[in-house]
């Protein structure tokens, strides 16, 4: 048997999606740019696409730029902002991505802009308080704090965030990643500047995201070169990728209620099998409290595990995917800088389940006895 539960790394393509996209590949391959019949045509499908994005997070097309994933979307966002708004103080969290964190250290480093850390309560959580602090203290600031966490699940309140930087004239971006699709995002709240997605969290292909830009914080580009992306985006664009994430953003969106429930059906499900048959199961961050996480991540800890790796390993080798913390582009296991960040138990092995609509309860029956056995092995 073979079972993925690593979809908070990245999600299956949806057949549907795959068919949406095939005319891009084998039809249309005009360059969008060209004002010939053929560029015309493949124009039309990056517009339609913009369009449905936009009503599906109900903002203007003009508000919507594409990129090729969620780290070009984030990297546009930091040093765009803070270069346009002369920025030079950041406020972030231990438990940002590193297409946020790298990002900002490295501004940090290049003498740009001081970053400064919010603080987190034990399971991760924002404490709002002291970001109000640093806020009073550095007002015109750039925030970057995530709305959904990729290796705990924790769901940030992006609204009370959006509040406080409002009040303190900060630029607020959220890294939306994992949550779009998956949980709500009110982009009517002007406080909220810039959000980012990935069409391959969501069923869609990889190497193609998008960049909301709130209408009166448009900002200068960060990839120059052919101005497209009415000059926000320098490149051609990944027209068959375009198309490909607007489909599979309409599914998620439109089957959203049908697939949550049956996202919380699974987690709740796994959180019952693993307390019966692993003793001493562990459970990270929020990721147990299906109301404050996102249905789709589960993040737990192993007693008496000594060598992780190991214990992944075994999984893979009877067919199981999982994770030991987020996806790792050199596909070695290095610790995970957000369990480091937040209160684990000590001495215990780490694994991340990540569900899809995809996953059925008898593949969670499968991978629990198989992690058992792995353990008692
Ligand atoms: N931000 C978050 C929260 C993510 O989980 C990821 C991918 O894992 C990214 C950004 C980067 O997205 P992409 O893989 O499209 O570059």
């Amino acid at each position: 048997m073979k079972v993925y539960l690593d979809n908070a790394a990245t999600t299956p393509l949806d057949e549907r999606v795959f068919e949406a996209m095939k005319p891009y590949f084998l039809e249309y391959h005009g360059n969008p740019s060209s004002i010939h019949t053929f560029g015309r045509t493949v124009r039309s499908g990056v517009e339609k696409a913009r369009k449905q994005v936009a009503d599906f997070l109900q903002v203007a097309p003009s508000e919507i730029f594409f990129t090729s994933g969620g780290t070009e979307a984030d990297n546009t966002v930091i040093n765009s902002a803070i270069a346009q708004y002369g920025i030079q103080h950041a406020i972030t969290s231990k438990i940002e991505h590193h297409a946020v964190l790298h990002t900002l250290e490295y501004l940090e480093k290049a003498g740009k802009i001081h970053v400064h850390f919010v603080d987190l309560d034990p399971q991760g959580q924002v404490d709002y308080s002291h970001l109000e602090k640093l806020l009073k203290i550095h007002e015109n600031a750039f925030v970057s704090l995530m709305h959904a966490n990729n290796e705990i699940g924790n769901i940030t309140d992006i609204d009370m965030v959006a509040e406080l930087c409002g009040q303190h004239k900060a630029y607020y971006h959220s890294d939306t990643v994992q949550s779009l699709g998956h949980a709500a995002i009110d982009l009517s709240n002007p406080n909220i500047h810039s959000i980012v997605g990935s069409a391959h969290k969501f069923h869609g292909p990889k190497g193609v995201g998008l960049m909301y830009l709130r209408a009166d914080k448009q900002l200068a580009p960060f990839l120059h070169g052919g101005g497209q992306e009415r000059n926000m985006r320098g490149g051609t664009e990944n027209v068959p990728g375009i198309v490909g994430l607007a489909k599979a953003l309409e599914l998620t969106i439109s089957e959203q209620e049908t697939n949550q429930q049956k996202l919380l059906e699974l987690k709740q499900y796994t959180i019952q099998k693993l307390k019966e048959n692993i003793e001493g199961v562990a459970f990270n961050g929020l990721s147990v409290d299906t109301g404050r996480s996102l249905h789709k991540v589960l993040s737990i800890g192993l007693p008496g595990v000594e060598d992780n790796d190991m214990v992944l390993f075994n999984l893979d080798i009877n067919g199981i995917a999982v994770s030991g913390g987020s996806a790792c582009s050199s596909g070695t296991s290095i610790g995970s800088h957000v369990l480091e960040a937040i209160q684990t138990k000590e001495n215990m092995g780490l694994l991340r389940i990540s569900f899809s609509r995809f996953n059925a309860k008898d593949e969670i029956d499968y991978f629990v006895e198989k992690l058992s056995l792995t353990l008692k092995s």
